[in-house]
């Protein structure tokens, strides 16, 4: 299957979700999750009408970005980000979805004032409370969304997660859901500054049952890309 049949098949999946869950599908964006994908099969996404592309390599991402490969989508950072590498990527990208953590913040705070940017955000959420994975606990959200004040160099847009590695269909439901009910709590609390418009979760394996815990934005690579190779990769 080429790209393009993947992301129209996948369009057709999001549409039934979206559907048999009462949603209109036009509210939930698709995210090409670019890792290990050359500038070509980028282009080739792009031009398949994904909504955005994500990347989650600073070397890939200032790679992709130099051959103009996202030309026509906006693009977001969406991998674990080490702060001595914040300047590569504030600034230059719409959105990051992936700060999980204080001192993140801070830096991109501070690489935004410095370049006289507002930087959007997304809080990455670790909401399966697994050490392998960054993020804030779940609780720490809104003490959080109070001090927002403090980085005036930063819009919050919404919340990102990636619940634990499930086989089973409908298995990370509790996790959608707590996320879902914390996106309800942060829009009731009418913070300055912050909304929930993009609730980013969901990937090539859940995305149907993030569709009915109201993810707005599925991030897949697999499905549109193919398996990617890990055996001859360089890292
Ligand atoms: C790779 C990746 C995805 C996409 O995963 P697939 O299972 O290939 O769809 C989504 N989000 C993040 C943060 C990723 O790193």
């Amino acid at each position: 299957m080429s790209i393009r049949e993947n992301v129209a098949a996948i369009r057709a999946q999001i549409e039934e979700a979206a559907r048999s869950a009462g949603r209109d599908p036009k509210e939930i964006l698709l995210c090409a999750a670019t890792k290990m994908n050359d500038g070509d099969k980028v282009r080739q996404a792009v031009a398949a009408g994904v909504d955005c592309c994500g990347e989650n390599r600073v070397q890939e991402l200032t790679q992709k970005l130099a051959e103009d490969a996202y030309r026509g989508a906006p693009v977001h950072f969406i991998g674990h980000l080490q702060t001595n590498k914040v300047r590569q990527v504030v600034g230059k990208v719409d959105l990051i979805q992936s700060v999980d953590r204080m001192k993140l913040l801070q830096c991109v705070q501070d690489e935004a004032a410095r370049q006289g940017i507002c930087q959007d955000i997304l809080l990455q959420i670790n909401i399966g409370q697994e050490a392998s994975k960054g993020g804030f606990a779940k609780e720490d959200i809104l003490p959080l969304l109070e001090k927002m004040g403090q980085f005036p160099n930063i819009r919050v847009r919404g919340l990102m997660a990636i619940p634990p590695i499930c086989e089973k269909p409908g298995g990370n439901d509790k996790f959608f859901q707590e996320i879902h009910n914390l996106a309800v709590d942060i829009t009731a609390k009418k913070y300055d500054n912050v909304s929930v418009e993009f609730l980013s979760m969901g990937m090539s394996g859940d995305f149907e049952d993030a569709i009915r815990w109201g993810s707005t934005m599925i991030r897949i690579g697999t499905a549109i890309f193919g398996a990617r190779n890990y055996g001859n990769s360089h890292h």
